[in-house]
């Protein structure tokens, strides 16, 4: 397939009327449409305003997408512990199937290609399931609570460490390695820290493998860690083994100058939530900050219980404008750099080689973009207008590892209007209970 339209390649890279040509799962090549079009004279050929690299949700909650406005206008602990984790202790593999089903349809057609996934205690293997069928790219893992939890999730260590690995023996690598494992603690106050340090065991026996869990993201949270443990949230979690290159962890809104070090130090990598951070009243992460310690920071929606959308574009647009007004300073966090968390900090994040940038050689995650309304014209700035201006309604197409998932304003091969009837059945069902 050859791919026309103003090819942002990576934030730093803009092609005007330039073409990708896809060749099986890869990108075959990137560059001016006249030449490529002659290189590859009998490709089908698909024309979009802007060709873009498919976006990175690099921390998501799919299966709480059933609870899209279930828990709104509350503050985190509250939020979760009254709200959100009761839903999901309600949840059995069917539900979780179609919360996972209707999650990465929204991530499909919105433009987001590759997610990391944090799933929920029971029936994970039914959000597997939901990615591999789907096509979305996934780093995902189930989710472990061995401590101060609700009855209906809370497991021993030994139980969620076993189901873990069972878990990760059968679906890390599937898809021809477009579904990949993280070891996914829920966050540090509701695992032992025996339960913590075998995450990093766990992880570590196999190659690969990450480790995804929630830190410093709201007050109260760190101060209950600092109560338990003594020491800081960062520190902790260093200690027992949480920090490293091989580590994603979301918000990290709170953290002392040691707490940044640790980050540095350890190449640990940070999902910034901007809109959950708003929604829930967290605070401003600092994330020009952790980008000029050479941090690796992507960008994530987290759950729609606390956005309330999935979709990537309204997340960057976000990340830009939380990061100007909390310095008062219109100069930080410009489109180029925010486009980098949502793509090449994107796949740091999510631990895959070769996504997010057009460029030979790489997996083929592609989207393709209209702009064909007011809002979308003129585009000076094809980066500034992914940044800005666009919405995840613009996206007009979706390829994920050289396969068509979203084309037109309709998903390919899968019937989306059953999978939201189904979703809704259940989210109905459940919040009649809870
Ligand atoms: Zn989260």
């Amino acid at each position: 397939m050859l791919l026309t339209g103003t090819v942002v390649a990576d934030p730093g890279t803009v092609i005007e009327d330039g073409a990708v040509v896809v060749d099986g799962s890869e990108i075959a090549a990137v560059g001016g449409r006249e030449e490529l079009v002659d290189r590859f004279p009998d490709r089908e050929r698909r024309a979009f305003d802007l060709v873009a690299p498919g976006l990175v949700g690099a921390h998501v909650h799919s299966v709480q997408s059933i609870g899209r406005g279930i828990a709104d206008d509350a503050a985190l602990l509250e939020w979760l512990f009254d709200h959100v984790l009761p839903m999901e202790a309600e949840m059995d593999a069917e539900a979780t199937r179609a919360a996972a089903e209707l999650g990465y349809l929204e991530c499909l057609e919105s433009g987001t290609t590759t997610v990391v996934d944090h799933l929920t205690v029971h029936h994970s293997e039914a959000a597997f399931e939901a990615a591999i069928d789907l096509g979305i790219r996934a780093r995902m893992g189930k989710v472990l609570m061995d401590a101060d939890s609700p009855s209906g999730l809370e497991q021993d260590a030994e139980t969620a460490l076993a189901e873990s690995e069972s878990l990760l023996r059968e679906y890390h690598g599937a898809a021809d390695g477009r579904i990949r494992y993280a070891v996914t603690p829920r966050f540090a106050l509701s695992c032992t820290e025996a339960c913590l340090r075998g995450c990093r065991e766990l992880a570590d026996r196999h190659d690969g493998v990450r480790i995804h869990t929630h830190a410093n993201e709201n007050r109260e949270e760190v101060e209950a860690v600092e109560e338990r443990t003594g020491t800081s949230n960062l520190r902790f979690l260093d200690e027992v083994g949480l920090t490293g290159p091989d580590v994603t962890l979301a918000h990290c809104v709170h953290t002392d100058e040691r707490e940044r070090e640790l980050l540095a130090e350890t190449g640990t990598v940070v999902t910034h939530c901007p809109s959950s951070n708003m929604k829930l009243a967290s605070g401003i992460a600092p994330i020009s900050e952790y980008l000029d310690r050479g941090i690796t920071v992507a960008l994530g929606n987290d759950g729609p219980p606390c956005n309330n959308t999935l979709d990537p574009f309204t997340e960057m647009r976000q990340a830009s404008l939380l990061g100007k007004v909390d310095a008062l300073d219109p100069t930080r966090l410009p489109a180029e750099r925010v486009l980098g968390m949502a793509t090449a900090g994107g796949a740091r994040a999510a631990g895959f080689d070769r996504i997010g940038a057009l460029r030979e050689g790489y997996r083929a995650d592609v989207i393709g973009l209209s702009a064909d309304r007011a809002r979308t014209t003129p585009i000076h700035d094809p980066v500034s207008h992914l940044v800005y201006a666009a919405h995840g309604d613009d996206v007009a197409f979706t390829m994920v590892d050289g396969t068509v998932r979203y084309d037109d304003g309709e998903h390919v091969g899968v019937d989306a209007g059953e999978i939201r009837e189904r979703a809704t059945r259940h989210a109905k069902r459940i919040a009649e209970r809870i």
